[in-house]
């Protein structure tokens, strides 16, 4: 991997971290480090892990900390699903959860046949 996208990632790392640690008293800066972080990935092609990208609003760009930022609900409807509510924007988010991957093995034949 090139210099320039550890350098990057490095930075990502500490700017949620910044963005985390200020989400209570200042989410003005957090919504900022959000921003810094989400335009720093897009420069330098270095993806947001899933867990960062999840605290980041897909649609305003704020940065939306459970329970500060966001509202998390879990609902069993259909299959059990998280949905995550940005309380600026009203934007929606759902993950699926309690859905294990299905191996390539169970689904390939036998070799007895
Ligand atoms: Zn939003």
């Amino acid at each position: 991997m090139s210099n320039v996208k550890e350098l990057a990632r490095l930075m990502l790392d500490g700017l949620l971290q910044l963005a985390v640690e200020n989400a209570r008293e200042r989410p003005d800066l957090s919504d900022r480090y959000a921003s810094m972080a989400m335009r720093l990935s897009e420069r330098t092609r270095v993806r947001l892990s899933k867990d960062w990208k999840h605290l980041i609003c897909g649609s305003c760009g704020s940065f939306i900390y459970p329970g500060i930022g966001s509202r998390v609900r879990v609902v069993q409807r259909r299959a059990p699903h998280v949905v995550v509510t940005c309380l600026r924007c009203g934007c929606m988010k759902r993950y699926a959860i309690g859905k294990t991957p299905t191996s390539t093995e169970d689904k390939s034949p036998t070799s007895e046949y």
